[in-house]
């Protein structure tokens, strides 16, 4: 048996022109002077008989320190706001579930922004497997200036590239198979990062998407809006088509990582209903 716990760790803000692309897209937001609401911070623990898989590793409470972000950086300083606790991050928070983030033998980042990889540091015995096209945009200089904070990972961080292979799985046209009963799956769903990339969970009947950030919202998404953050808007819409696609050949609940609903669509097994 099969099940996905969401852990939320702390919450964030953001600028509305960030979470729904507006005309002049990322610049919009540093001008914009309208927050959305708290958003959650949401990363998975699938706990499957092959072991457990973590997807995303969430916000770290270090975050509240002065200079955690980089003092220069424009979009720290005008266009973010965050609050957790220490126990609010994902150790604690999984060691309350019962399972030991020592002790997980695999986890995904779906990017390597820093509301995913804040949590890191709990887990210095685990696989690490990421895009490859992700470990190289986010590092170094270049990496700091799109907004990744490659200086904060763990020294003992050594990710391990997804080989992708070119087995479709539904629409989407190459996925690597995390578990040998192939019911968990990893595809590439580029947009809100070049290497972003989500998970698939296939149980009693039901897809599960852990999206990361696809989309904000499930809403954004049948609405084919992506975000501001974005740097091809093609490329994002083309994901969520693949996405909308998929979820039309098989029911699909739909758990992106900073949707206030994702919760109660897991827990209500909600699939995507799309206008016909
Ligand atoms: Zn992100």
């Amino acid at each position: 048996m099969i099940r996905i716990h969401p852990i939320q760790t702390g919450c964030v803000q953001v600028k509305t022109a960030q979470q729904r692309r507006k005309i002049g897209g990322l610049l919009r937001v540093f001008i914009d002077r309208e927050w959305t609401e708290w958003l959650p911070i949401y990363c998975w623990a699938i706990e499957h008989p092959e072991g457990v898989i973590v997807v995303d590793t969430g916000e770290t409470a270090r975050t509240s320190e002065p200079n955690y972000f980089p003092y220069w950086h424009p979009y720290y300083r005008l266009a973010i706001r965050m609050s957790l606790s220490s126990e609010q991050e994902i150790g604690p928070q999984l060691h309350k579930i019962g399972i030991d983030s020592q002790q997980v033998p695999t986890v995904i980042l779906t990017h390597f922004h820093h509301d995913h990889a804040g949590g890191l540091h709990h887990f210095p015995n685990s696989n690490i497997l990421v895009s490859w096209n992700e470990i190289m945009i986010a590092q170094g200089f270049f990496g700091k200036l799109r907004g990744y904070l490659p200086h904060r990972w763990p020294e003992w961080f050594a990710p391990i590239p997804i080989e992708f292979k070119t087995v479709s799985f539904g629409s989407f046209g190459r996925s690597y198979a995390l578990t040998e009963a192939g019911d968990v799956v990893v595809v590439p769903t580029p947009g809100h990062t070049p290497g972003h990339i989500s998970v698939v969970v296939k149980t009693e009947g039901l897809s599960y998407i852990l999206a990361g950030d696809t989309s904000y919202t499930e809403e954004l998404l049948i609405k084919r809006e992506p975000d501001a953050v974005s740097p091809s808007r093609k490329t994002a819409i083309q994901t969520i088509d693949t996405i909308l696609q998929y979820a039309q050949e098989e029911p699909t609940v739909y758990l992106p990582s900073h949707d206030p609903k994702s919760v109660e669509r897991l827990k209500n097994k909600q699939t995507i209903k799309c206008a016909p």
